[in-house]
């Protein structure tokens, strides 16, 4: 029987996926191999990469004048690759610190140039985003960079910064492909796959084609946006079977109806947790109504010597992968495009019954 599963990441997947998945296994139409087996060259897989990248420039609805660059190392290596890629005659990023990723941000930039945090929230424990009139942007800055959802403490943006000329850069690891976005609006966006997309050892890179023109000269071939852009991401090989699962994430995705159908579907997912937990006395959600995820949804129990019994119940369910991040504590439910309504509804009748049960 599968569980629901609402890990922060790696995450649940769409069953359809995983059953075509198994279905293909063996024989990819009639190819007489799995994905796994084939040369990243031949015909069979060019048509997986190229289908999938186009399924992903239509959901996103990317413009013409932007290049996708699949890369590996996650996310975290793009804290590197941001400056190494961005810098060019500059020595000075401006990041905003709304959370933990941010900070990782905040901390790698560090060893490649001068970073200045233009605004944070850590004051009141991230639970907010600075209000943008309070930033303070240097026009020099190579760029500017923001991390439009945090996993962790559950913050997410609902609109774009306007008051810098710099290129905007965003970390959108785990809200990507959860609602419509304006891809105009950013220099470079990049999300690692295990969020929302796909099985890990992807990442997505959405980079405008005039910002890559600035790479250090010091940039590893493999993690260089303008050399990978030349060679389709190929200039090593991909990790094949991980595009493969994504191409048919994006599949159904389109079945779903897009991305404007996805996110009518995260809100309803989102409200009915948020308005059970606000609802009751027993369970708090401690982040600012406007910046509030839809897809992380951090929150805790007043009392905390229940925090152990109330996971154990909660697995005896099958509802796992509820404990909240170490730093955060607590507990933390990822309602990623995969998380079905049934997924929240058992959840939330569990809360109700085991509250009941304590009081
Ligand atoms: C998970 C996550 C990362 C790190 O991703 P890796 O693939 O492990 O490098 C970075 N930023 C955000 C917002 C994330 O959610």
């Amino acid at each position: 029987m599968r569980v629901f599963n609402f890990s922060a990441g790696p995450a649940a997947l769409p069953e359809p996926v995983l059953r075509r998945a198994a279905q293909e296994m063996l024989d990819w139409h009639g190819c007489g191999m799995s994905v796994m087996e084939m040369s990243h060259r031949g015909k069979a897989f060019t048509s997986i990469i190229e289908k999938a990248l186009a399924d992903f420039r239509q959901l996103l609805n990317i413009p013409e004048h932007y290049q996708v660059l699949l890369l590996q190392g996650g996310a975290l290596a793009m804290n590197a690759l941001i400056p190494m890629n961005l810098l060019g005659q500059k020595s000075v990023a401006d990041y905003v610190n709304t959370g933990e990723w941010s900070k990782k941000s905040i901390q790698e930039a560090r060893k490649y140039c001068k970073v200045n945090v233009i605004a944070s929230s850590e004051d009141r424990s991230f639970t907010y985003i600075p209000a943008e009139d309070r930033w303070q942007p240097d026009p020099e800055a190579a760029y500017l960079h923001i991390c439009t959802n945090e996993t962790i403490g559950g913050v997410e943006y609902f609109w774009v910064p306007q008051g810098t000329e710099v290129p905007l850069v965003a970390d959108m690891s785990s809200h990507i492909l959860s609602r419509p976005v304006d891809i105009s609006q950013y220099g470079v966006i990049y999300a690692g796959a295990q969020k929302n997309i796909g099985p890990a050892g992807i990442t997505f890179v959405i980079v405008r084609e005039d910002l890559l023109d600035r790479a250090l000269p010091i940039t590893p071939s493999v993690f260089h946006w303008k050399e990978q852009a030349a060679a389709a991401s190929m200039l090593n090989t991909p990790p094949t079977y991980s595009i493969y699962i994504a191409g048919l994430v994006f599949e159904w995705l389109i079945d779903q109806g897009g991305l404007a159908a996805i996110e009518q579907k995260n809100i309803a997912k989102a409200e009915r947790l948020y308005a059970f937990i606000d609802a009751s006395e027993f369970y708090y959600n401690p982040v600012e109504l406007s910046c509030r995820s839809r897809m992380n949804i951090p929150f805790f129990l007043r009392d905390e010597r229940l925090n152990e019994a109330f996971l154990k119940g909660a697995d005896e369910r099958g509802l796992v992968q509820l404990k909240g991040h170490r730093v955060v504590g607590g507990m933390r439910a990822s309602l990623y495009n995969a998380m079905t309504i049934e997924g929240v509804e058992a959840l939330v009748a569990y809360m109700q019954d085991f509250q009941q049960h304590q009081t």
